[in-house]
This record gives C-alpha cells, sequence and structure tokens, in this order.
C-alpha cells in the first residue's frame, strides 16, 4: 500500500498517489475489468450492501479499485477531499445539476462556457424546471444582479474558450459565498497543474478528462472533485444513474496524470512562444492569450494561474474567407474542434463550435467570423510555426 504524504508536490501527487497494491505486489496501477465483487458469506455480503458510502467494492457502476485509484489522484492534485469519476466531463456537469439542483432552483453561467454545457442548461435542465441565467464572466455586478432567493449555483469556466478571458476566481467565491451559493468551476483548460479553485475559494471542481488530463486524445471521461459532504451527493448520483467511468479509461487517465505538470508546462511554453509570434505577423489582427504581458487581464492570470495553458485563439483581417485560407494552408496541424492534444489542432469556432449561435450572440460573444482558435500542442515550435507560415501572405 502507497502511503501519501500530505506535503507532496504537484508530480508527485501524480504519480504516487492512490494506488493501493494488491498482494500481488504490482507496481504499476492494475486494470480492475469486473463487473463485480465477490463476499466472504451472505453475512458479508448484507453487511457490505447495507454500506452507501462507496468505501467497498459491490459493482463497478458503484465503484472499483482502478476508478478509485483515479478519483482519489485527481482529488489529491486539487487539494480537494474526494472526487467522483464520470463517463465523460459532460457526465460529471450532468451529475452536478442532478447532485445540488431541485425543480425551481436556478443557476447563474458564464456566457463563455463548452457548447454543450449552455445545452445542458437551455435544452434539458429547463424542463425540469430549471432555469439558467448566462452573464458576462468578467462583470461581477451581473453576477449579482441575475441572483435572486432561488439561485443555488453559479458556474464558471476560466480562462474562457476561445478568447482567453478569465473570471476573477476568489471575488466570484466570494459573491456566491455571501449568497449562500456554491462556485462550480470546470477547471478542464488549466488543469490542477495550472490553477487549483479550491484554494482560490471555489467550492465543486469538475473536469473532462477528455482534454489535459489524458494529454493524448485516446478516451473519454470526466470527473467532479470537492468536499466530503458534497461528493456523497455526486456519487449518490453517479452510483444510482449509472454515468460512471470504466475501469480500461481510469487507467488511461492515470497514465496521462503521471506526466500532467511537465505536459502543461510544455503546452504553457510552445503556447506563449506562438502567440508572441503570432503578434508579429503582418496578417494578425489581434491575438488572445492570457499569458501575454498585453492581455487585459495579464496580473489576474499571474495570481491564480501558474503558467497560462495550451489554448490561445488569434483573429485574421479578412473575416472567413482569410481564417479558413490560414487553416486550409497547414499541412501539420490538426483540424478539430478537440483540445488537450499532445498534437495541435486547429478550429474555426464560428464555423465549428460556435455554429449554433445565432449571429448575434456570436458577435456579443466576441466570435468573430476571422477568428481561429488553436490548442497548441507539444511539437517542436518552429515546426508549428513553419505550419503557419502562410499568415505572411496574407
Ligand atoms: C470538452 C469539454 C467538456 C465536455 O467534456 P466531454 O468529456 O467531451 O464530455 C466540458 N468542458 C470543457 C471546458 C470542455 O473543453
Amino acid at each position: 500500500m502507497s502511503e501519501q504524504k500530505n506535503n507532496w508536490g504537484t508530480s508527485t501527487l501524480a504519480l504516487r498517489s492512490g494506488h493501493r497494491r494488491t498482494a500481488e505486489r504490482e507496481h504499476g496501477e492494475p486494470i480492475f475489468t469486473t463487473s463485480s465483487f465477490v463476499f466472504e458469506s451472505a453475512a458479508h455480503a448484507a453487511e457490505c450492501f447495507a454500506n452507501e458510502t462507496g468505501e467497498v467494492n459491490i459493482y463497478s457502476r458503484f465503484t472499483n479499485p482502478t476508478v478509485a485509484c483515479f478519483e482519489e489522484r485527481l482529488a489529491a492534485l486539487e487539494g480537494a477531499e474526494r472526487g467522483v469519476a464520470t463517463s465523460s466531463g459532460m457526465a460529471a456537469i450532468l451529475a452536478v445539476c442532478m447532485a445540488f439542483l431541485n425543480q425551481g432552483d436556478e443557476v447563474v453561467c458564464s456566457r463563455s462556457v463548452f457548447g454543450s454545457t449552455v445545452g445542458l442548461f437551455n435544452r434539458y435542465m429547463t424542463r425540469f424546471g430549471i432555469t439558467t441565467h448566462f452573464v458576462e464572466l468578467q462583470d461581477l455586478a451581473a453576477w449579482e444582479a441575475a441572483c435572486n432567493d432561488k439561485t443555488r449555483l453559479f458556474f464558471v469556466e476560466t480562462p474562457s474558450n476561445p478568447l482567453c478571458e478569465l473570471a476573477d476566481l476568489p471575488a466570484l467565491a466570494e459573491l456566491a459565498h455571501s449568497k449562500g451559493l456554491k462556485l462550480v468551476v470546470d477547471n478542464c483548460f488549466c488543469t490542477p497543474a495550472l490553477q487549483k479553485p479550491l484554494e482560490l475559494g471555489a467550492d465543486v471542481v469538475v473536469h473532462s478528462a477528455t482534454k489535459y488530463l489524458d494529454g493524448q486524445g485516446r478516451a473519454i471521461g470526466g470527473a467532479v472533485v470537492g468536499r466530503e459532504k458534497d461528493m456523497a451527493e455526486v456519487f449518490g448520483v453517479v452510483r444510482t444513474a449509472g454515468p460512471c467511468m470504466s475501469p480500461f479509461n481510469a487507467w488511461v487517465f492515470l497514465k496521462g496524470l503521471e506526466t500532467l505538470k511537465l505536459r502543461m508546462d510544455a503546452h504553457s511554453a510552445n503556447a506563449l512562444q506562438l502567440a508572441t509570434w503570432l503578434q508579429k505577423q503582418p496578417g494578425v489582427a489581434a491575438v488572445h492569450y492570457a499569458g501575454l504581458p498585453d492581455h487585459p487581464q495579464h496580473e489576474l492570470a499571474k495570481k491564480q494561474m501558474r503558467a497560462f495553458g495550451g489554448v490561445l485563439s488569434f483573429e485574421v483581417a479578412g473575416g472567413r474567407d482569410a481564417a479558413w485560407a490560414v487553416i486550409d494552408s497547414t499541412s501539420m496541424l490538426s483540424i478539430t474542434g478537440n483540445l488537450g492534444d499532445a498534437k495541435t489542432t486547429i478550429t474555426h469556432p464560428a464555423t465549428t463550435t460556435h455554429a449554433r449561435l445565432t449571429p448575434e450572440a456570436r458577435a456579443a460573444a466576441g466570435i468573430t467570423d476571422g477568428l481561429v482558435r488553436i490548442a497548441v500542442g507539444l511539437e517542436d515550435i518552429v515546426d508549428i510555426q513553419a505550419d503557419l507560415s502562410k499568415l505572411r501572405l496574407l
């Protein structure tokens, strides 16, 4: 059994925490591909079934040792008391909604969140009598004005996708707590290697493990971490409703976590270099990246993030045609909506990830037709720049 030290650093926790070595004395974390677990006797079975906290293994929809190892490791990295793994990032957000909201409750949510998150609140939670108000993520007065006595939680993503705007997490947490609400943060873009929302005052953190936690584009998964009391509610939802993580995927994410800090530092270093280079290209009208000293929230970014992550966006003069021309001129970068991969991806948000918004909503969100998003990967920076060299000809 590995013993977890409270003072371990991020890399050590990512490599060593959560693994309870079995009697086989294995070095790496085993994959428990079993749907259920056996009992020593009828009385033992009855005793285990009476336990609803997830401390004993009964059935892999409830708990599984490989999944538990991932949950414990991610919770340790985020500085949380407990984690609950889910089948996807969206399942994590759904589980949070089901755990903390009742019919008639209201949510205040940043306008700049993942598209499916908007869809979940607007198309599905509404059917259960839950209303969501979308506000500008930087505008604290708007968050406050959207609250009433039915509001139960704030939901935010920072930095935002694709414009890299930041929410001031300590300020938002203070506002939430002054009104008795929970602050839920989607920490997908930063991961705990770069930003620890719970230390900044958040109550609950959600993740799409599909992105940087895996980091290599291999599997779909998610997680919720936070206080034991809150996670008991989330665990109850996942155990009962069933959006659980598969043990194989949990093992993939454990392998991903082992290199999380190294990767996030390398993504951040490449992204900063690319952002700086892009600013010097003649066809580029603006670059959005919180690591740039002239980003309007650079000081806040330095306060709440250890580095600035791998996602940036830039605007080319000439609108959609010019943006598409840049994308089509690349030969190495992957044209895909995904992000958080070791391979660099390039996207035109206005016609893909944000195409479902009305033109007015897109304009309000700052998603222009000339905007291109890059999730900077781990290739050599000179090769990424070379693949974008047609920018010079714009
Ligand atoms: C991808 C993503 C999600 C959803 O995660 P899935 O694993 O695809 O369900 C949620 N939030 C953010 C910020 C994401 O990028």
